[in-house]
């Protein structure tokens, strides 16, 4: 039988799974409120997906147009998602976005800026003003950077390519989890008061998605098997521009930001068809002429948006409906042309990931030609059911926070809104689970038979002799959600 005592140990008041912006954000916090904190994570650190995130960060700075502040801004979210959100998530993300972004900047993070030396915002999709904060399009990697230059002088232990397996618990709390060391194989358990899952999502489930091999649904897994409410589930955001060519990249990302500079979206016909497709919630503000559109491009306050920074969901359907009636690009999307309304230095300097991304994975100079673009899989709304104000789920000491939770994006996010969900939520799981556990009693205990049992349920299928093999499985599973 498994000797339990020979398992490598660590113990922390708080263990944050995941060392995206949420849990960084999250461990920074706990750790500053003088907490002991542990950060694992399954790949290397500054390796999460906060890092690949391109467009901004959405806050209602009010810095490019006066008139936006954290109502316009709630609004927005709220009417994004279909009115299904969680409002008290979207009002603590409204309000609170402002001071994350402004903290971020003190922390040392480099912002864009306007000519007057304030941080420079621009235009996303559903979004009434310009109100992304953003470094280029390489927002993410700013604001990793950022937070662990800001986490290394916090004094707390990191645990990387450490995958986390299952929570343990103590009757209905929590009490610790147990992992293993990707390296090694082996077996590590971690004892702590309070664990906040910030796992990310699980994009992986599709094939054709803007994910990387981390987003396996982890968080939404070990939440469910320890008993805790998952919710909105169906609810998956597909971004309307991935790449579609070649096929080695298909689903890759091309931001948001492209439209919002002022690309097109064109069909093989080279007519911008969306003008056709602006629901009529949606019609008051947007643009009904090509005309209008360039108005307002040009900064005429007086025009309306352009119908290609409608809401995710709007577009990505859009598209699909031409590519299905036979109106698509060669290769099964449809065409994003920026080159005709921007001049080449000006694309190359806001966006310059999109520009070598394209040339050195397409063979295609996006200050020229337009892009071949397609819906992508790209984020997960549904999540771990939390408590709004403390982000714990509906299991003692289990907190959750940014892509791992739910509830703040309804039914569809905005572009811009995750990432300064991860610093308000991040910050606010931070929070909470520091009061757990100062507000908790007798130390919970870690069981000897769970940790065994769980062991049992990682080792089993490297010992079967037959069954199905899980890459068969993960095959079907994308097959299936395509
Ligand atoms: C290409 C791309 C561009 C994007 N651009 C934008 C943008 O411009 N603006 C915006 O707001 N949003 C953007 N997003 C969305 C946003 O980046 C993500 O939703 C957000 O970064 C998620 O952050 P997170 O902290 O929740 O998770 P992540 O940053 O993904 O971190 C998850 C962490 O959990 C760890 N982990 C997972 N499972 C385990 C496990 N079992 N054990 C241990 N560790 C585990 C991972 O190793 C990782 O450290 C973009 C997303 C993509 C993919």
């Amino acid at each position: 039988m498994l000797d339990v005592a020979e398992i490598q140990t660590f113990e922390h008041d708080v263990l944050v799974i995941g060392a995206g912006g949420a849990g960084l954000r999250a461990a920074i916090e706990c750790s500053a409120r003088g907490l002991s904190t542990g950060l694992m994570c399954k790949s290397l650190l500054g390796k999460a997906h906060t890092v690949m995130a391109e467009g901004g960060v959405a806050a209602a700075l009010g810095n490019v147009d006066g008139r936006d502040n954290w109502k316009v801004h709630f609004r927005d979210t709220m009417r994004g998602g279909k009115f299904l959100n969680q409002w008290r998530m979207a009002e603590l993300h409204a309000r609170e976005s402002p001071e994350r972004v402004r903290e971020l900047e003190e922390w040392g993070a480099v912002f864009d800026r306007t000519r007057d030396g304030l941080i420079s915002q621009r235009n996303f999709g559903g979004h009434r003003y310009p109100r992304l904060a953003h470094v280029g399009d390489r927002t993410g990697l700013e604001i990793i950077r950022t937070l662990q230059d800001h986490a290394i002088h916090k004094g707390f232990g990191v645990y990387m390519e450490c995958t986390a397996l299952q929570v343990l618990l103590d009757g209905s709390r929590v009490a610790g989890v147990l992992g293993y060391w990707r390296e090694s194989g082996r077996f590590v358990l971690f004892r702590a008061r309070a664990v906040i899952l910030a796992t990310g999502g699980g994009g992986r489930a599709w094939r054709i998605t803007s994910n990387s091999w981390e987003y396996s649904g982890d968080g939404y897994a070990m939440a469910y098997e320890a008993g805790a409410d998952l919710m909105d589930m169906e609810f998956t955001q597909f971004h309307p521009t991935g790449m579609v060519w070649p096929p080695s990249v298909r689903g890759i990302l091309v931001t948001e930001g492209v439209r919002g500079d002022g690309g097109i979206l064109l069909n093989s016909v080279r007519k911008r068809f969306m003008f056709d497709y602006i629901p009529e919630r949606f019609a008051p503000e947007t643009a009904a002429t090509e005309e209008e559109a360039n108005r307002w491009l040009a900064g005429d306050k007086s025009a309306r948006r352009p119908p290609e920074l409608l809401t995710r969901d709007v577009v990505a359907r859009a598209i699909t409906r031409e590519v299905n009636e036979g109106r698509g690009s060669p290769h099964g999307g449809v065409f994003l042309d920026i080159a005709s309304r921007v001049p080449a230095g000006m694309i190359k300097k806001k966006l310059p990931s999109m520009y070598h991304q394209f040339k050195e994975l397409a063979e295609v100079d996006i200050t020229r030609e337009p892009m071949e673009v397609g819906p992508t899989l790209h984020y997960f709304m549904g999540g771990v059911r939390v408590d709004p104000d403390s982000q714990m789920s509906t299991v003692p000491g289990l907190f959750a926070a940014g892509e791992a939770a739910a509830g703040m994006h309804g039914a569809n996010r905005l572009g811009g809104n995750s990432l300064s969900d991860l610093l308000v939520f991040g910050r606010l799981s931070g929070i909470g689970a520091v009061q757990y556990v100062k507000d908790l009693g007798a130390v919970p205990r870690v069981h000897e038979d769970q940790v065994r049992a769980a062991v049992r349920g990682a080792t089993d299928i490297l010992n079967r002799e037959s069954g199905t093999n899980p890459y068969v499985t993960h095959e079907q599973l994308q097959e299936l959600m395509g």
